[in-house]
């Protein structure tokens, strides 16, 4: 691990290109970013406006949708209207198969207004048709300077190159196994793409690449492939990532591991939402990935013990729900006025073995009383002792303790 770290123990990135998406930059040494997708039908553009704008002030940083048809096409120009309305300013970035040459060509309100376009080159035609149409897209983004996403997909991966793969993959000694094949068709595609965007006149700066895939460790090997052999900017995601905590936990064991080694500059968590489930978890998701690793501060974190037989109530479950939700509702507010507030640490403790020395660690931190123990909760700021709280007001007590050391430890922006 230390040799993923520099000497004042940051994590080293790998050296990229940047990529300027309207205000948001991406590699180049750029934090990074947290982006996501809609999952509305994109011709109704009050739906899809209000979900990006739910997604927007989740905290992503640019969000994607499906240009699928002429009726989506048509919609882009009105969401960015409605948008407007709403005082949302987020890149949008469309995302094209199989018809993005006819799309961007016929509605040009759409192609200007989307900031980035995502072509897939194994969607993008067939035959004779992949070349001429792949580079009237990228004409298209050249004519109104917007940058493009190569993005490959394991589930849609270009034949012809896998083809190509598994022919030379024949004559070699010792032929790779059929993983190994596919991953090395993954990374030709995209690699392969991108050149031949260049040499359709896209400037190298203007590119991103991605490859997914739905395993966690054909996405780490993957990505490992095309850092070495590209400065182009990552955007990683494991694709398909599934619902609950099962796409949680795989997104983060894939997304870790390469940040971990500085690959990624730009980020997506692909959950499938539970049936009424919020589209905004994949943000958070995103964020708190970032965020644990030490590598953005979005929002203050709530550390909190799991519980045990020490403490039979579950008030202090419920006290630390309460703060971190507190907080994240909060932060909208803060940001604007506050600087730095998302570094903020707070510890909600069930009792008194752990309970004050990881209070001592955080900003501000409670330790509540177990089971038998002395009805009382000393609050700890900034390492010292400064109340002890007790009765039913105690949840209050404690948010107003985080409201007032919000106001006079950060400075007020100007
Ligand atoms: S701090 Fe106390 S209640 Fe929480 S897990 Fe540790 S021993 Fe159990």
């Amino acid at each position: 691990m230390t040799d993923h770290l520099n000497a004042a123990g940051a994590l080293a990135r790998r050296i990229t290109r940047q990529v300027r998406i309207g205000k948001v930059k991406v590699g180049g040494g750029a934090p990074v970013v947290v982006q996501s997708m809609t999952n509305t039908d994109t011709a109704d553009h009050i739906a899809t406006a209000i979900q990006v704008a739910q997604l927007a002030r989740a905290g992503s940083e640019m969000v994607r949708i499906t240009v699928n048809n002429e009726e989506s096409a048509a919609a882009v120009p009105r969401i960015l209207e409605q948008l407007a309305k709403m005082n949302v300013e987020v890149p949008l970035v469309g995302d094209f198969h199989y018809n993005g040459h006819r799309l961007l060509t016929q509605f040009p309100e759409c192609a200007e207004g989307l900031a980035k376009y995502r072509i897939n080159p194994g969607n993008v035609g067939a035959g004779q048709k992949k070349d001429p149409q792949f580079a009237a897209i990228i004409e298209l983004a050249c004519k109104y300077d917007k940058p493009v996403r190569i993005g490959v997909n394991w589930g849609s991966l270009d034949q012809s190159v896998l083809a190509r793969i598994m022919d030379a993959n024949a004559q070699r000694a010792e032929p790779l196994d059929a993983g190994a094949v596919m991953r090395e068709a993954l990374v030709t595609s995209a690699l392969e793409s991108a050149a031949k965007a260049e040499e359709f006149g896209m400037a190298r700066d203007r590119i991103i690449l991605s490859a997914k895939v739905s395993s966690v460790q054909d996405l780490i090997a993957v990505y490992r492939m095309l850092a070495a052999r590209s400065d182009y900017p990552l955007h990683l995601g494991l694709t398909e990532a599934g619902m609950g905590s099962k796409g949680i936990v795989a997104s983060t064991a894939a997304l870790a591991v390469l940040l971990q080694e500085g690959i990624g500059d730009t980020i997506r968590v692909s959950l499938t939402p539970e049936p009424g489930g919020a589209r905004t978890q994949e943000v958070v998701v995103a964020q708190e990935i970032l965020q644990s690793m030490g590598l953005r501060a979005f929002t203050p974190m709530v550390t909190a013990c799991p519980g045990c037989g020490r403490t039979t109530s579950t008030f202090f479950q419920e006290l630390a729900q309460s703060v971190q939700t507190y907080v994240r509702d909060k932060m909208p507010e803060w940001k604007t006025q506050y600087d730095g507030v998302e570094n903020l640490t707070l510890a909600v403790m069930g009792c008194i073995v752990n309970g004050p020395g990881e209070s001592k660690h955080a900003n501000i931190g409670i330790s509540l009383p177990g089971t038998g123990e002395s009805p009382a909760a000393p609050v700890f700021v900034d390492g010292q002792k400064t109340v002890t709280l007790r009765g039913d007001n105690i949840a209050n007590e404690f948010v107003a303790i985080i409201d007032d050391y919000v106001t006079t430890k950060y400075t007020r922006k100007g």
